[in-house]
């Protein structure tokens, strides 16, 4: 539970239960700390009361509402860090963080009922056959981290490959050395790119970056950093920036890293009053692409990739602890001791 700035609790919610026909209930296997979670938690956007917190979970599904029909007590589910009901236009059309039922976990839902967060034992999922994602079987125990990033960092990084035209044979540049960046430059390399270059400064990172794929690390930042891998590339921009952070600085760097004629997928949620120049976009035929990740969308297509273990994020959690220990895990991150954090209930 989120109670203020710097005070995340290990607290007691009731068990949750089936409330509408469309409803499940997940014990969850494993959940983690995100970035975004951290703005909360730092108060950057205080919600109004102490509530449940966490968007990130894999579970298996205990109960299920009478009007449930893709799933059943028993299946392993993959829970995407938004609630959509997979049936309206935009989610037909694979914009299901648009969804027009769309609800968020530890929000509150149309009929006024606290939903719960995903940092807890038990969750109750609404829109169940829309939001949850059951595996073909149980999967090897082994491969829970992996898939766990599935329900974010690994969607979200790939959704930013996407927006930014990766292909066979591309440059591109990964601005944001946290989970979601790494996970960028997985996607990246998976899509074909010939070269991926990540902007890191910390060691650690630099290896996960390394170790999934990227061809060059770059540790200056501004202008300084935008020369780098125009050195790296016989004097040209990057093809593809991915921005995976969402400040002010960091779709500075990703302008200037781009060429002229380049994409810029950008997924980091704007907080830090980061804009678009649309003279120079206009100049040099820029082109911005991106926003709120459709995770659940993406998982036909790379679920099959992490089961087959051709794809797996997993290097991304650095620590991992026991749920009760949260509020650990949100100091760990908001110190930069851990990259992201696993919490297994
Ligand atoms: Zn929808």
């Amino acid at each position: 539970m989120w109670y203020g700035p710097g005070d995340i609790r290990w607290d007691k919610r009731p068990d949750p239960r089936i409330e509408l026909p469309t409803d499940a209930v997940v014990r969850v296997v494993a959940a983690c700390v995100c970035g975004s979670d951290l703005w909360t938690w730092r108060g950057a956007r205080p919600p109004a009361d102490p509530h449940p917190i966490g968007h990130e979970m894999v579970g298996v599904v205990e109960e299920v509402g009478a009007g449930v029909t893709t799933m059943s007590a028993g299946d392993f589910v993959i829970t995407p860090f938004s609630i959509s009901d997979g049936t309206c236009p935009h989610c037909r059309q694979g914009i299901t963080t648009s969804c027009s039922q769309v609800q968020w976990w530890g929000g509150t839902d149309r009929d006024g009922r606290t939903l719960d967060g995903c940092q807890g034992q038990y969750v109750r999922v609404p829109l169940a056959d829309g939001t949850l994602y059951p595996t073909p079987a149980l999967p090897d125990p082994a491969q829970i981290p992996a898939l766990l990033t599935l329900s974010d960092v690994l969607g979200t990084g790939h959704h930013a490959a996407v927006a930014a035209g990766v292909g066979p044979g591309t440059t591109v540049a990964v601005v944001g050395d946290g989970a979601v960046g790494l996970c960028a430059v997985l996607a990246a390399v998976r899509l074909g790119a010939e070269r991926v270059i990540a902007f890191s400064s910390h060691t650690d990172r630099q290896l996960v970056a390394t170790g999934f794929g990227a061809s060059d690390v770059v540790s200056e930042r501004g202008d300084d950093g935008a020369a780098a891998v125009r050195d790296l590339l016989a004097g040209q921009g990057a093809d593809c920036v991915l921005e995976c952070v969402g400040t002010k600085v960091s779709m500075t760097q990703a302008l200037a890293t781009v060429r002229p004629g380049g994409r810029i997928g950008y997924v980091g949620a704007p907080v830090g009053g980061a804009e678009l120049p649309l003279g120079k976009m206009f100049s040099n035929n820029i082109r911005v692409g991106g926003g709120l990740a459709p995770v659940r969308a993406y998982l036909d297509e790379l679920l099959p990739d992490v089961l087959a273990g051709r794809l797996d994020a997993s290097a991304v959690f650095d620590l991992e602890l026991p749920l009760e220990k949260v509020a650990e895990a949100y100091a760990a991150m908001d110190g930069r001791r851990s990259i992201k954090t696993l919490l297994w209930p």
